[in-house]
């Protein structure tokens, strides 16, 4: 309770951004203080210490700088997963909707081998949509999801849910309502 506190302490929070009405969980305040990036990451890699993980997959953008920390740490690769046409070698791609539009997510094609144990990793949790797009590419690359990591669980918006209805294991460190 005191630990999800202190996460939560590190995070700002902008209204209408980027959107009226949207109040945007700024995470880039905890990742700027050397304590709160050190307090996200430790909690984060917490639960799969002593697991059977062979990499990390991480969602663009955030996902990037928590899913690479947390590789380095339990000495694992980190895969990233990418929006379209950013790239370089041959790929597969998911289509995803958006609350406006879709929007498309990418992996390298040779990133994950058949069998191959994957800890997914994003900033933050909301609809579930973008978690879900990265899953599938991970699957059909024949990888297995060990578990999904995220910092901010919004819960109202139904992404745990649908996670766990998928079959996942979902850690996260804290909620916003
Ligand atoms: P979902 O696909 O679950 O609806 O949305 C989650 C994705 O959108 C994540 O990749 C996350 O980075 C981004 N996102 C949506 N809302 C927020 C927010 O309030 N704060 C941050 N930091 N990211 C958000």
């Amino acid at each position: 309770e005191s630990l999800m506190k202190a996460v939560k302490d590190y995070i700002r929070t902008i209204p209408d951004f980027p959107h009226e009405g949207i109040m945007f969980r700024d995470v880039t305040t905890l990742f700027g203080d050397p304590r709160g990036l050190r307090l996200a990451v430790d909690q984060m890699l917490h639960p799969y210490a002593g697991r059977r993980i062979d990499k990390v997959v991480g969602l663009e953008a955030r996902g990037f700088i928590l899913g690479g920390a947390i590789a380095h740490q339990l000495g694992l690769g980190f895969v990233p997963v990418r929006k379209k046409g950013k790239l370089p070698a041959a790929t597969i791609g998911e289509r995803y909707t958006l609350e406006y539009g879709e929007a498309e997510v990418e992996i390298h094609d040779d990133a994950i081998q058949p069998g191959e144990s994957v800890l997914l990793v994003d900033d933050l949790l909301a609809t579930g949509g973008t978690a879900e797009a990265g899953i599938k590419l991970i699957e059909r690359l024949g990888g297995q999801i060990a578990s999904c990591a995220f910092l901010v669980d919004l819960p109202e918006l139904g992404g745990r849910k649908k996670l766990e209805g998928m079959g996942m294991e979902v850690f996260t460190l804290c909620e916003f309502e």
